[in-house]
This record gives structure tokens, C-alpha cells and sequence, in this order.
């Protein structure tokens, strides 16, 4: 992308994340990744009158796989002073799930993470009107006392939600402490550590993250008492039990987010290879009426299981229910205050 149009796109967000004259912004990278990033959201934040900076890490050593919530911050306190010290942070690292993101956050700082392509960036810009009906809908989870999901093709599983906060993702922010992800548009929470029971059927189309794949066959998990206890299906099934073996690590099994998608923008077919490569799936997750539920840890929810096995499976044409009110049926959210209208 243009240098100057991705600067545009970005004052856009410092504007929508409500960046103020005098405020210290601080654009974090690694390596060689996503430093136009870096340069794009500086030009934005000087327009503003911000003063930032841009704070590099090196490249880190290679790992196999998605090693949720291990950052290169963490052998540096530093640097995570400095973090906590600024008002905004521009993460375009990943820094999710890690105590480093914990700890900045709690300092008062706001972050925002910003990692897929400037093409996607740009294609799903944050609006008033998604922020306004994600804040409706996160209010609605946030009394909800058990959410029922189910689907035709078998899934049947009950969440009670008396333990976890709800958490809003409308792709800016604004208020202090607060996180969020450019592009996004839905809201999650998560079950009680043992109040997960049931069935979920993943069926052709679903999507495995981080994977990035459209599933071909049905998985179906087995959940009991916030756990699961089996996985079977065809190839598929054997991919994801393979994936979640090598982490050694059973609390892989554990139910992680919960919740539905709500953006307008995001199209379930764009995970296309080729579309955007080197995209992590936010799209994916966002999708108009998708329900996402998500396996391996709630740390990032308060919760005790910070397992680094974390898979997101965002479900087309399932119904989804808060206190038995329907929310979202046959893929469609049918709550008229939260409804948008799909392009
Ligand atoms: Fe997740």
C-alpha cells in the first residue's frame, strides 16, 4: 500500500481511538515486521500534535508454532516501563495473552493491536456504528446468565456465565487500560471454569485458526464440566488433536472465548489463500452472525488456564441464546437494537 494512504487510514484510527494533542503514543515492532507500520502511524500521530516514538525489538528466535502470550518484552522490564509509562500503545507485535500486555494495561496505558495486512486495515476502518452496536451487544452478554448454542449439525452445548467479564472488540480505543484489535467488530466472554457442558459440532465451512482453514469435515468435541473430553471426525478432527498433542500440555482441553460476530465488512469467504497473505484471521472472526467459541485458555478473561494451545473456530448457521432469548438464529443476529445491514 501506499506509504501516504496507510498514514491516512491510520490518522483515521488515532482519531477514532480519540489520540489528543500531547498524548505519548509508542509504536512497538520486531525486526524487520511492519516497520511502514511504524512510520505510518507516526506520520498520523505528529498530524495530531501526539509525540511518539517507535520502539524496536529484535527478531526473536524461531519456535514452532503459535506460542500464545510469549513475548521478546518479557526479558526486558525496561522496555515494559516505558510501555506503561505512555499513553497509547500501538502494538504491531501480538502481545496478547502475555503478562507484559497484563501489566501495561493495568498501568492506565490503552493498546491497540494492529497486525494484519494494511489492505485489510483499510478495508475494515473502525465506525461509530459498530462501536455503538458491539457496546449494545457486549451489554446484553454481560447480564446473560447461560448462553445455549446450537446448530443443525448437532451442536448443543450450554455456557453458564457467572465468572468472566464480557469484552467488547469494535477496532479502536479510547479509554485508559483499555485493549483492542484493528479490524475486529464482535464480543466474547467466557464459561464458568466447570459450567461448560455439551456438544459442539464443527461443521464444512467452519474455520480453524490458527490454522486458516476451512474445515471439510465435521469435528465434533465433546464438553464436560468446562473440559473436553473427546474429539473425533475425519482429517480435520486428526489435525486439531495433532496440533493441540504437541504442546504437551492438557489445559489445551480447556474452553476458552465465547461469543458472536457482528462486522458487516468482514466476509467468511476471505480466507482465501492468496487474498491477503499473512493475514492471523480477523476477518474470519468477525463475520456478520458467526459464533466463535475458541479451546485452551482465559487468562486473558481473569481466568487460571494460561495454556499457550489456543485455537479460534468462528461457526457459520449456528442459533445462539442468552437466558433462552435468541441472539443470533441460523446465523443471523435477530436482536433488532444490534442488527447491521450486510452490504
Ligand atoms: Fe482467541
Amino acid at each position: 500500500m501506499d506509504q501516504s494512504i496507510f498514514a491516512e487510514i491510520c490518522l483515521h484510527q488515532l482519531k477514532m481511538s480519540g489520540v489528543k494533542e500531547g498524548e505519548k503514543l509508542i509504536v512497538l515492532t520486531q525486526g524487520q515486521e511492519r516497520l511502514d507500520y511504524a512510520d505510518a502511524f507516526m506520520s498520523a500521530g505528529q498530524r495530531l500534535g501526539a509525540s511518539m516514538y517507535h520502539m524496536r525489538l529484535p527478531t526473536p528466535l524461531p519456535t514452532s508454532g503459535w506460542n500464545v502470550g510469549v513475548t521478546g518484552l518479557a526479558a526486558m522490564p525496561d522496555a515494559v516501563e516505558a510501555l506503561k509509562a505512555c499513553d497509547m500503545l500501538i502494538d504491531c507485535i501480538f502481545l496478547l495473552f502475555s503478562p507484559e500486555q497484563m501489566a501495561i494495561q493495568a498501568a492506565g496505558t490503552r493498546i491497540l493491536t494492529a497486525v494484519e495486512p494494511p489492505e485489510l486495515l483499510a478495508r475494515m476502518l473502525p465506525t461509530k456504528e459498530i462501536r455503538e452496536k458491539v457496546e449494545i451487544a457486549a451489554g446484553l452478554l454481560d447480564r446473560a446468565k447461560v448462553m445455549r448454542i446450537t446448530s443443525p449439525h448437532g451442536t448443543d452445548v450450554t455456557y453458564r456465565l457467572n465468572t468472566y467479564p464480557t469484552i467488547a472488540e469494535y477496532a479502536c480505543t479510547d479509554e485508559p487500560g483499555r485493549w483492542d484489535h484493528w479490524p475486529s467488530g464482535f464480543v466474547f466472554t467466557g464459561g464458568d471454569d466447570d459450567g461448560v457442558d455439551g456438544r459442539i459440532v464443527v461443521a464444512p465451512g467452519d474455520i480453524l485458526l490458527p490454522q486458516n482453514i476451512y474445515v471439510r469435515e465435521p469435528i465434533s468435541y465433546t464438553i464436560e464440566k468446562g473440559w473436553i473430553t473427546d474429539i473425533r471426525g475425519g482429517l480435520d478432527a486428526e489435525l486439531v488433536k495433532s496440533y493441540m498433542a504437541a504442546f504437551d500440555d492438557h489445559r489445551g482441553n480447556g474452553m476458552s472465548h465465547v461469543g458472536w460476530g457482528m462486522n458487516p465488512n468482514a466476509k467468511w469467504h476471505n480466507l482465501v489463500a492468496g487474498a491477503f497473505p499473512g493475514g492471523m484471521g480477523m476477518e474470519p472472526r468477525s463475520f456478520y452472525g458467526n459464533v466463535m467459541f475458541s479451546t485452551g485458555p482465559n487468562n486473558e478473561l481473569g481466568g487460571p488456564n494460561d495454556t499457550a494451545c489456543h485455537l479460534d473456530i468462528p461457526m457459520r448457521g449456528c442459533s445462539l441464546f442468552l437466558d433462552d432469548e435468541p441472539i443470533v438464529v441460523d446465523g443471523d443476529i435477530v436482536v433488532q437494537e444490534i442488527q447491521m445491514h450486510r452490504n
